[in-house]
């Protein structure tokens, strides 16, 4: 384990079971359409490529970017598109690759977001669910750990761009963040 990780929350082995069960799901979901699945950088990334190659379903792949956190580990306000889609969602089914729902406010802005582009349907698949900090009534259609409030770190999540690389998730030991 990282020395700066205080445990580990979810194994490598536990991940890659999950998401094999998550990719089934959108298979059955999406069998027989063209979906645009949507990576929201940087956090979902190293998810979303897992995700789509455990799935079978044909998938267009695209990228948008969303303010949250800067350098802190507390959610800063009202969240900003800060990189835009490179296609029109217009008129197709998306799913949105989340990395995790914490406030849920990052939900609520994408949700809408996509509906003001014309999205014929939104679906949106979370790595992690915190619901015990939550603020807005926000929820995704699937989640594959439910995790309590605790700063986290590994397979996508960063603390000042470190630790995504990390295969596991893991929480981010509090003496690194309180300095
Ligand atoms: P929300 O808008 O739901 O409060 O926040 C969602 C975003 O906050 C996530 O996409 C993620 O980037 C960031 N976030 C929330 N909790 C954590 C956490 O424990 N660790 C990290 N690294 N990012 C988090």
């Amino acid at each position: 384990m990282h020395p700066d990780c205080e445990r580990i929350l979810v194994s490598e082995e536990e991940i890659a079971a999950r998401v094999k069960e998550a990719g089934r799901w959108l298979t059955e979901k999406f069998r027989g359409t063209f979906p645009v699945a949507v990576c929201n950088l940087k956090g979902s990334s190293v998810f979303f490529s897992d995700l789509l190659r455990a799935t079978q379903v044909d998938v267009e792949m695209d990228f948008m970017a969303v303010s949250s956190y800067g350098a802190q580990t507390i959610s800063a306000g009202q969240p900003k598109v800060t990189r835009d889609l490179f296609s029109s969602v217009a008129g197709r089914d998306v799913i949105l690759v989340e990395d995790i729902v914490d406030t849920g406010r990052t939900l609520v802005t994408l949700r809408r977001f996509f509906a003001d582009r014309g999205a014929k349907s939104v679906t949106v698949v979370a790595l992690l669910d915190k619901p015990s900090r939550r603020v807005v009534d926000s929820q995704a259609d699937y989640t594959c750990f439910e995790v309590e409030d605790a700063f986290i770190v590994g397979y996508g999540l960063d603390y000042a761009e470190r630790y995504r690389n990390l295969p596991y998730i893991a929480e981010l030991k509090r003496s690194v963040y309180e300095k």
